[in-house]
């Protein structure tokens, strides 16, 4: 049985700033440490639950963040930028689930830290089929292409709240509590691992009950960015429409198009927030 894990950083337990997982940060070597810790406990319980092959896509910043050599399970990692797949790279119909390590709450939740959804220099909101979501809901048009469920989720609260709609039955395990963008209360490590070990485990042995996403059709993904000029950069991508000076929506009923038509806009209005 083969497993995907897409892992983030901003929601490990005891990680509250951008310094603790940005390079270059004196903080970043301890933060990295303990996501490295997080994401071995997610393979090692989900190995005890009977899976045998993994895939680790690092989906954070410049996706450097985990070392091959401290992956737990014999993973295979993705690592670096870019991909087209972005934090779904590497996935295909072959894999049994997708585990969403270190998630975080979109950009817009209320308490939730860290908060941002792909881009906090440029997004101010993402919908699909008119509801908010948040990085695990854009990404489940991936999954939802590939049929496979995802089965496990981490996260501050916000995080396992969000990821509700779109994959009701996965294993959520909230390792903290979020009181704002840049304060929680942590769980310890230890104790934040050991329940990230059980969740995995309980996630693949209940892997049977788990759907994979679904999306009612035709898909519509509306941007909205934090300044008409990244929305009006967006429509140089064919298949974006305006809607508002500053929202763009992208429609269709392939949601692995979908999903790669909104990594380009992502990548494109990357240019206005550096241009800064
Ligand atoms: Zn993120």
């Amino acid at each position: 049985m083969k497993l995907f894990l897409s892992t983030d950083f901003e929601g490990t337990s005891g990680i509250v700033a951008w310094e603790q997982i940005i390079e270059g940060n004196p903080e970043y070597e301890q933060g990295r440490r303990l996501l490295t810790d997080e994401v071995n406990a997610v393979i090692t319980g989900a190995a005890e639950g009977g899976a045998s092959e993994f895939v680790v896509n690092d989906s954070h910043h410049y996706m450097r963040n985990l070392h091959p050599q401290d992956l737990a399970g014999n993973a295979t990692l993705i690592t670096g930028r870019h991909k087209p797949l972005y934090m779904m790279e590497g996935l295909d119909a072959s894999f049994a689930g997708i585990c969403f390590v270190s998630y975080h709450g979109s950009i817009g939740a209320e308490h939730a830290v860290l908060s941002h959804t792909y881009n906090p220099g440029a997004i101010w909101e993402v919908r699909i089929n008119g509801e908010v979501v948040g990085e695990s809901g854009i990404n489940a048009l991936v999954a939802a292409h590939y049929s496979v469920p995802i089965i496990f989720v981490s996260g501050d609260a916000v995080t396992a709240q969000e990821a509700q709609g779109i994959a009701p039955n996965a294993e959520k395990v909230v390792v903290k509590q979020s009181l704002g963008r840049f304060a929680a209360s942590n769980l310890h490590p230890k104790v934040a691992c050991e329940m990230l070990k059980e969740g995995a485990t309980r996630a693949v042995r209940n892997i049977h009950m788990m759907q994979p996403p679904q999306f009612k059709q035709p898909v519509s993904l509306d941007i909205t960015f934090l300044v008409a000029d990244m929305a009006e950069m967006a429509l140089w991508v064919r298949g974006v429409e305006p809607v508002a000076p500053r929202t763009v929506r992208i429609v269709g009923e392939n949601t692995l198009d979908l999903y790669r038509s909104f990594v380009t806009v992502v990548t494109l209005t990357r240019a206005l927030v550096d241009a800064r």
